[in-house]
């Protein structure tokens, strides 16, 4: 078995940013050496320190799919297609962020809607907008795959926003606190990719492989869709985000950690 799981509002408390209510199932995981899989519109930077608390050793997926990064040696077989970068091999999906930085800009000249990315943003304000630490959001902004925006005046995304990103073959998915500007990436590409690599090693060993992820907003749903089996846990608020339906989808009965603990832990037993 592998877990692919998101992290905002899934394995971290979406206010606290904790992941105390899920130490059992993780470590339940550990103890059966079931791989966990961190999968986040977060960047590769705001990811290792998380990793270390976590103890995770496996690869990682950053900026929505916007890369992979399998530490080196972790498989045993050749891996076309990837590159090193210091301790890892890497997969890029995504486009270079200078690029949707400039798009960003032209979209919002060209519809009129104000349009505020984190590149337009002082760490400081970031921190203010999503309850990071000034510190976490420094880390935030160190973008290379994708760019969260927020949509002033609203939270929906307007038909004509939606139809200017797509008219620039850009794509745009929406997360816990914000919407996300990025190229031809999504999570289901990403995770596909480590599933093949996980298929392998399986079969190397004579083992059959079963895929679950969790996830809890509609950034997550291509996770969720490349999986054996998909868990949807509810947003803080107590209900599930809109538009994610799938066949087999488990609705986890809790937000956050709490529901991540509960939904592995069923699933292990
Ligand atoms: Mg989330």
């Amino acid at each position: 078995m592998v877990v692919f799981t998101d992290l905002d509002g899934t394995l971290l408390n979406s206010r606290t940013y904790r992941f105390d209510e899920a130490r059992e199932a993780l470590d339940a995981l550990q103890a059966r050496g079931i791989p966990t899989v961190l999968v986040s519109s977060k960047t590769r930077a705001e990811m290792e320190p998380i990793r270390s608390q976590l103890r995770n050793g496996h690869p990682f997926i950053v900026e929505n799919g916007g890369a992979v990064f399998i530490p080196a040696e972790y498989f045993l077989f050749p891996l076309p297609g990837t590159r090193a970068s210091g301790p890892y091999r890497i997969v890029e999906f995504g486009t270079p962020y200078s690029l949707l930085r400039q798009a960003l800009k032209e979209i919002e000249r060209d519809i009129g809607l104000s349009l505020t990315g984190y590149g337009d943003l002082s760490a400081d304000d970031v921190a203010l907008r999503t309850g990071l630490s000034s510190e976490e959001a420094a880390l935030a902004k160190q973008r290379e795959y994708d760019e969260p925006f927020f949509i002033e005046g609203t939270h929906r995304v307007p038909p004509e926003l939606a139809a200017a990103i797509r008219s620039r073959g850009l794509n745009w998915t929406t997360g816990d606190r914000c919407h996300h500007l990025m190229g031809p990436q999504d999570k289901g590409r990403a995770v596909r990719r480590l599933i093949q690599y996980y298929r392998q090693a399986a079969r190397d060993h004579h083992h059959r492989l079963t895929t679950v992820a969790v996830g809890n907003s509609l950034n997550d749903l291509p996770m969720l869709a490349a999986v054996d089996r998909p868990i949807l846990l509810q947003q803080a608020d107590g209900v599930y985000a809109a538009g994610i339906d799938l066949p087999g989808l488990i609705r986890a009965p809790a937000p956050g950690p709490t529901g991540w603990n509960q939904a592995i832990l069923s699933l292990l037993q």
